[in-house]
């Protein structure tokens, strides 16, 4: 088993499950026998289907849309260059569109998966390293860094975050989304989310366990978003007061980051 927190590094840490503990320190959740899946071609295309009932690339509008209110969000955070951006997992690439769209001149993406690095390369022309984040030594300098639903795979994720740190210029944003358990979920479902928790994920943050992390890098400003609004997870829609609990739902939700998911704004 861990000795350590991979966020803090604090040795406070209990067991609530199998091989998954919690930090008593900054809150996070985390796996000692977390291990990376192959993300081949099927990750994005069948294996995507069977869990949404349609294909990675299907599902452009979706992600797009919600790619363009990231932009948004990244622009709010600093006075900061738009001129270089790194995506890292990019997947087929719809950030990295959005971004090109939002009028970043340099677009990069770090892809592992050889159908996504492909495709990114042959429908949008973008320059696309086709390698395992974690083995890559130099990043390059860029103005934004952004990284969604990635973090909570690498086995070292503090040091990924030193990383990404260290290639932003001043003013730099990096973005993540992250699973979170300040949520429904784990709250109020903890058997059901151990039990459907990916094998791959190393971690699981907080909104105060990302922020600790965060401010540990050396990052002056973070903002915290709830990426996900799910109130019935709280309480049956078949209650009478549903509609009131949820208006005080989701003003909890905004105050705090509480969600399943989150994104995480950071500036250097
Ligand atoms: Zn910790």
């Amino acid at each position: 088993m861990d000795s350590f927190c991979p966020l803090c590094d604090s040795a406070k840490i209990y067991p609530v499950f199998d091989s998954l503990y919690r930090c008593r320190k900054c809150g996070c959740a985390f796996s000692g026998v977390s291990a990376p899946l192959a993300y081949d071609d099927d990750y994005f295309t069948a294996g995507y289907l069977k869990q949404y009932g349609r294909t990675y690339e299907d599902d452009f509008p979706q992600i797009y849309k919600t790619a363009l209110v990231r932009m948004e969000r990244i622009q709010k955070m600093s006075a900061y260059r738009k001129e270089r951006i790194l995506d890292i997992g990019c997947a087929l690439g719809f950030f990295l569109k959005a971004a090109l769209d939002r009028g970043f001149a340099s677009v990069k993406g770090i892809e592992i998966s050889a159908y996504a690095s492909n495709y990114c390369a042959e429908k949008f022309g973008f320059d696309v390293l086709r390698e395992d984040f974690e083995k890559i030594p130099n990043l390059g300098i860029h103005d934004a860094i952004t990284a969604w639903y990635f973090i909570e795979h690498c086995c070292e994720p503090f040091k990924a975050v030193e990383k990404i740190f260290a290639s932003l210029a001043e003013n730099g944003v990096f973005a993540f989304s992250a699973p979170s358990v300040f949520g429904p979920m784990y709250g109020f479902h903890k058997n059901e989310w151990a039990a459907l928790r990916p094998s791959d994920h190393r971690v699981d943050f907080t909104p105060g366990s990302a922020r600790r992390m965060l401010k540990r890098a050396g990052f002056k400003k973070v903002k915290i978003y709830a990426a996900g609004f799910h109130p019935e997870r709280v309480i049956s829609d078949k209650r009478f007061f549903y509609k009131a609990f949820c208006v005080i739902y989701n003003l909890f939700a905004k105050l705090t980051g509480y969600s399943d998911t989150i994104e995480v704004y950071a500036a250097k």
